[in-house]
């Protein structure tokens, strides 16, 4: 298993592969034909980004049946999918700014992602487990108070912040049994498995294919389990899957008047 990352370094956008303590940086991209440069720099103070810039990211929603039930809907047979826009995007660390003009109740939502690596259409459930890069972790930020009261999700789910993504994506990693948590300022909020998926991953991504066509670093949210709940300014909420790591991410109102460094 490589687990590969996406970094400042020398003020500029690089992908590295982990390896202990260190990141081996490539180039260009773990996409293509790729090779390290032989620079090698500590993870300690790395500044992370998001490790995908994707052309779309997919969701799905309702894809764990706990998560259906505490939301009072039964689980459809085809499969709900949404957009969220690639401007909803951020990285480990990085601000979730919750729009506390429109809208006063945000929930975190923590899910497996998985990474498209191939140009994906209309494939079968084999093609696209072929086709995937590999997983990462993210969090569906969703105003749920907007997305009860209108029809179409373009915004509950898609403000800008709204999609952290990280913290490294994992290749060769089995997605059949994976722990997922999700934490409030330490507290447990979400825990589950992928073991509790109701559609897999490829039948997933293969269904998707049918309607639009998947490009290398297009990402795919597979749902999140039950637990989801608010998250409020000043809280960190951080989402833990096993074989990919922690993607960690602050509050913030982005109301707030920015705090003063001058001290007046
Ligand atoms: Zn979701």
């Amino acid at each position: 298993m490589s687990r590969y990352v996406r970094f400042l370094h020398e003020g500029m956008p690089r992908y590295g592969r982990l390896d202990g303590a260190e990141v081996a940086v490539i180039d260009p991209h773990p996409f293509a034909q790729h090779k390290p440069t032989g620079d090698r720099v500590e993870v300690r103070g790395l500044r992370l980004l998001a490790p995908v810039i994707p052309s779309k990211v997919v969701c799905v929603g309702l894809n764990y049946r706990a998560h259906a039930d505490e939301l009072d809907i039964s689980a459809p047979d085809e499969p709900l999918l949404f957009l969220k826009p690639s401007s909803s995007v951020i990285g480990p660390g990085e601000p979730i700014r919750l729009p506390s003009d429109l809208s006063d109740e945000v929930h975190h939502e923590a899910e497996l992602v998985a990474v498209i690596g191939a140009l994906l259409q209309r494939v079968s459930p084999d093609e696209a487990q072929a086709g995937i890069f590999g997983f990462t972790a993210g969090n569906d930020v969703t105003a749920r108070d907007l997305q009860a009261s209108e029809n179409q999700w373009f915004r509950a789910k898609g403000f800008d912040s709204f999609c952290p993504l990280g913290p490294a994506i994992a290749t060769d990693l089995d997605p059949a049994d994976l722990s997922i948590r999700c934490t409030v300022d330490g507290e447990v909020r979400q825990e589950g498995t992928t073991a509790e998926m109701l559609l897999p991953i490829p039948e997933l991504i293969s269904r998707i294919s049918q309607v639009v066509t998947l490009l290398p670093g297009d990402v795919v949210m597979t749902g999140t389990p039950a637990g989801v709940g608010p998250i409020r300014a000043g809280e960190r909420v951080a989402v833990e899957i096993g074989g990919i790591g922690t993607l960690d991410n602050p509050v913030v109102d982005r109301n707030a008047p920015t705090p003063s460094t001058n001290g007046a």
